[in-house]
């Protein structure tokens, strides 16, 4: 995501070439008109740049499906089979995992789920692991490899590729990066740089990326799992903090009288609209989907427990609508599942710290079948490719698939 001004020939043709790629990824077919347009580049420049990403091999000019009779118009597009990644989402009961070929298709998926308690590191690598060979079989042969992205429910240092804490998987300065990496290349030989980002955080990226939030200026993610994490993404960029820590919004206080939580506080908003909240407030009940299943059937204490997860999600809500004033809202994981049978206590809530016509927040849920978070990792492991096509290519060949 980082975007620095060029300062020589050199640099200037990266980072056009860094652009065209990115429109091509994100936005799909394109024809040379409508990158000119795009970029705000001249003609023949676009066509030498789109030249020399059709040598890498990792674009392609195909005749376009519109257009006039006669002289087909070509579109420039990724050519899906050329490179991927491979990305995971790490939650405390499960590790999901999918290969995602440029331009954003999926091409293979993976889950395992656990039951025992919370993955410890190790645990987690060797899944991670077991689920790349896996991964690796549906990939088509001689597609490079450029990257790794793993979605982690904690805070991160991605640039030390460090989790420095996430309380719901009880781990806490975990060099985790440092692990994966020496695994893969024990079985795989030399590996692509391994990515590390906060779940909710991953989950906003790809929502502005490629769903709900697209071209919005603002997109707040909320994941909810065993706890809450937020991730908020403004002007394209997601809030990181100056610790780190920004996003936290799951561990935001509202109701000090409240239960303890799991980060030491009591009365966070997860303690109240969390995994355990859901299962505490509608009687006996082993998981949230049963809970909707007795909802749906009419069980009267079910409806009235998840009412009133319905009213505490609401008051988190509107205290983000009052701080952030967001255009989206992606409310993820449980919470996606709870929402559609508590949307009138939500918007009621809300609408009493701000009447609905002062805000144009939209609460909607995730854009992708896969998982926003997943999708998400897959864009921070293509995010070297990205800013520099030529390089990575060039590097990355070498760890393709076969
Ligand atoms: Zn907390």
């Amino acid at each position: 995501m980082i975007r620095t001004s060029p300062v020589n020939n050199d640099d200037v043709k990266r980072h056009n070439l860094a652009r065209v790629l990115r429109y091509l990824h994100e936005d799909g077919e394109l024809s040379r008109s409508e990158l000119v347009a795009r970029t705000g580049l001249n003609r023949s420049t676009v066509g030498a740049l789109v030249s020399d990403l059709v040598i890498t091999g990792i674009v392609e000019e195909v005749p376009g499906s519109g257009g006039s009779v006669g002289r087909p118009s070509l579109v420039v597009r990724t050519r899906e089979s050329s490179a991927f990644v491979i990305a995971f989402d790490l939650r405390v009961d499960r590790i999901a995992g999918a290969a995602i070929s440029i331009g954003g298709r999926v091409i293979a998926q993976v889950e395992r789920p656990k039951s025992d308690g919370p993955f410890a590191v190790a645990n987690a690598t060797e899944v991670l692991i077991d689920c790349t060979s896996e991964l690796f079989e549906h990939v088509p042969n001689g597609s490079a490899w450029v990257g790794v992205g793993i979605a982690i429910p904690g805070v991160i240092d991605a640039e030390i590729g460090l989790v420095r804490k996430a309380p719901n998987l009880g781990w806490l300065d975990v060099n985790f990066e440092e692990h994966v990496t020496r695994e893969l290349n024990a079985v795989f030989g030399a590996t692509p740089r391994v990515i590390l980002g906060n779940d909710a955080n991953l989950g906003a990226i790809a929502e502005f990326v490629r769903g709900a939030g697209r071209n919005a200026s603002s997109v707040v993610y909320l994941s909810g799992d065993v706890g809450v994490g937020g991730g908020v993404a403004l002007e394209g960029r997601v809030l990181s903090g100056a610790s780190g820590y920004a996003g936290e919004i799951g561990h935001m206080v509202v109701n000090p009288g409240g239960h303890a939580c799991n980060c030491g506080n009591t009365g966070c908003w997860e303690t109240e609209v969390g995994r355990d909240a859901i299962l505490r407030s509608s009687g006996d009940f082993s998981g949230i989907s049963n809970i909707i299943e007795a909802v749906i059937s009419g069980d009267a204490q079910a409806i009235e427990g998840l009412r009133g997860i319905g009213r505490w999600i609401g008051i988190g809500l509107s205290n983000l609508v009052n701080t952030f004033d967001p255009d989206v809202i992606v409310l993820g994981g449980h919470l996606a599942d709870v929402y559609p049978f508590v949307r009138d206590e939500v918007i009621q809530e809300i609408t009493k710290s701000r009447p609905l016509f002062e805000t144009r927040a939209l609460i909607t849920l995730p854009s992708f079948d896969i998982g926003s978070t997943l999708v998400g990792a897959s864009e921070i492991a293509f995010a070297a490719l990205l800013n520099d096509p030529l390089t990575e290519m060039d590097r990355s060949l070498a760890l393709s698939a076969s």
